[in-house]
């Protein structure tokens, strides 16, 4: 039988349920060192009561060395408190890092419009809540009836008088919290956003200062900044006032509790260390509370966080492994292949279907915009909306575990993507370095020598997205990249974009060299001497398959139409 949707817990609060035994001990330990910070009021009581009465310096002792001996477990406590809770810090964080590595990547590739990092500063402000301050002010609070409770056992009338004074404490927690919540929550978005705002145009820079658009996009960021500056100063306005509100009322009560202890002393009804052991304990018992009002920030954060996390997790479901299969001999089929992306009401790509032998070179063409590059991701398995099937032998991409095939593919991507790391590392794709492969996938790819021109050869550093080396020079290496370990499938989108003369040579030579290796390549170019080497061609307009088939009879079927129109033109 289903159970009830409230018993339901999201991937992350289940994840964080494994935990419960470690938070249970943290609890234990609070419990103690909360039950000894009865300490100081009893040795008080014991002091005034009890020593200076009988004036025996032997009893003097043993109190104090009892007092003594509490307080160090009371520091051993806490000390193991704080060790389990940076303990369950560092495993929540190993749980969940790669988690939330895996959904931001996800959110990524399927351009949502939300921020990469967002899941991990989610995850870094819920860890820093369950394992700081904020865990500790909700693991303490209970103990203000245990507090309220001794005060009792000191005399009925102080009892009840804490019980009215933590109710007002609460009551004045409650109104904070409504009056500060939605302030915090207001400048936390406006903050997330005039940084998010920032990030995006940092990596425009250069278009920005070349076209004096730098001033146009600073007015722009200060609006965001503007709202989010006065968000939170409000916010910190608004808790100032209730700190200040709190502080009062904490610091009127304790005078409160002594004056009515000093009459019920003068009354006879109360000793004078009871009277003080009671202002003592009240303070204690209310100072849990003060607590869950200063974390309340912390606390809205954290929960803000959780939030955030779990619709990440939500929305990107963590991808079942995949299936791993013999290595693939590079047969690709097109089934009925349609694209959209989300707020496009037509479709990118639309009923594709086509047959690529393997060991073939097939050249994509077609306008701009006619879905050239989306092809081309969902040939490699990573356009999201994506209907129909790429099938690799008779097997759907999508069935492939991806760390199995990946080495199989070849992918050069428009925009090439180099990632911050040396050219032998980006060649190998970050795994194990192995210096045979990268240098014989440079010198396929005729970069060798233009690699050992380099200050540091291979060990070069390419800056940030490969920002020191020329476009062409990056294009090269990000071919290098591609044929790196002889994958079975290489999909290259406009590999000559940025290539010189020598470059376009060496292009034509690798394509012909993976041909002979019965490699199977699909290549977006509009250069004819790309065109020259296809052995199939795919035109595609507006989404569609206008010709495929042989290179020479799609050759020969747009001559003889481009004659026809011709013809009917004259
Ligand atoms: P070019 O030759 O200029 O590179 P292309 O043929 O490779 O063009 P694509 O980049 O595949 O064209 O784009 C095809 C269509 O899909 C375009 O109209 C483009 O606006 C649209 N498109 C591409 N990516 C997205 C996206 N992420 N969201 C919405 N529409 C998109």
């Amino acid at each position: 039988m289903r159970k009830p949707v409230f018993y339901e817990r999201s991937e992350l609060a289940r994840t964080l349920w494994v935990f419960r035994r470690e938070f249970l001990w943290v609890a234990v330990f609070s419990l103690v060192a909360n039950m000894l910070m009865l300490t100081p009021s009893i040795y008080l009581l014991q002091i005034y009561d009890r020593v200076l009465y009988s004036r025996s310096e032997l009893t003097l002792i043993v109190v104090t060395l009892f007092m003594v001996l509490f307080f160090v477990i009371m520091a051993f406590a806490e000390r193991i408190r704080s060790r389990l809770l940076v303990r369950s810090g560092m495993r929540i964080d190993r749980e969940l890092n790669p988690r939330a590595f895996m959904a931001s990547f996800e959110a990524y590739l399927r351009q949502t419009r939300r921020n990469p990092v967002e899941a991990f500063s989610s995850l870094a402000t819920l860890r820093q809540f369950l394992t700081g301050q904020g865990v500790l002010a909700f693991l303490d609070s209970p103990w203000v009836v245990i507090y309220i409770a001794v005060i009792f056992l000191l005399h009925p009338f102080l009892g009840w008088l804490s019980v009215l004074f933590a109710g007002i404490q609460i009551g004045v927690a409650w109104y904070s919290h409504r009056m500060t919540d939605q302030s915090i929550r207001c400048a936390s978005d406006a903050g997330i956003n005039s940084v998010e705002y920032v990030q995006g145009k940092l990596r425009n820079m250069e278009p920005l200062h070349a076209m004096g658009m730098l001033g146009n996009m600073r007015d722009r960021w200060l609006k965001r900044h503007t709202i989010s500056r006065d968000q939170n100063s409000m916010s910190f306005a608004i808790q100032n006032r209730q700190q200040a509100m709190t502080k009062f009322v904490r610091l009127s009560m304790q005078s409160l509790t002594l004056g009515a202890a000093a009459l019920l002393v003068i009354d006879g009804k109360l000793t004078p260390g009871a009277m003080i052991a009671a202002n003592m304990l009240m303070a204690r018992a209310l100072q849990p509370l003060d607590m869950l009002v200063a974390s309340r920030k912390i606390i809205v954060q954290a929960w803000m966080a959780f939030s955030r996390l779990e619709s990440v997790f939500e929305a990107f479901p963590e991808r079942s492994g995949g299936k791993v299969y013999n290595e693939p001999q590079g047969n690709m089929r097109l089934e009925n292949v349609n694209a959209t992306a989300p707020g496009r009401e037509t479709p990118i790509l639309d009923g594709l279907t086509a047959d690529i032998p393997t060991g073939s070179v097939l050249v994509v063409v077609g306008p701009s915009g006619s879905g050239k590059s989306t092809l081309a991701r969902c040939m490699v398995g990573v356009w999201p909306d994506m209907e129909g099937k790429i099938l690799i032998d008779g097997l759907s991409i999508e069935s492939w575990d991806r760390r199995e095939l990946g080495p199989h593919i070849g992918y050069l991507p428009q925009d090439i993507e180099l990632l911050d790391g040396t050219i032998a590392e980006n060649i190998a794709r970050f795994g194990q370095l192995d210096p045979d492969k990268v240098v014989e996938a440079a010198k396929r790819t005729g970069i060798h020598d233009m690699i050992l021109r380099f200050p540091g050869g291979y060990d070069t550093r390419i800056g940030e997205s490969g920002n020191m080396l020329s476009a062409g020079q990056r294009q090269r290496i990000g071919l290098a990249r591609a044929i790196y370990g002889n994958p079975a499938i290489l999909v290259l989108d406009e590999p000559n974009a940025n290539l010189d003369e020598a470059g376009d040579i060496a292009l034509v030579d690798a394509i012909e060299d993976l041909k002979k290796h019965g490699k199977t390549v699909v290549i977006i170019s509009h250069r004819p001497y790309i065109v020259k080497i296809a052995d199939l061609l795919l035109m595609l307009k507006e989404g569609k398959i206008i010709h495929f088939g042989a290179r020479h009879a799609v050759l020969e079927k747009t001559r003889s139409q481009g004659k026809q129109q011709v013809e009917s033109a004259g």
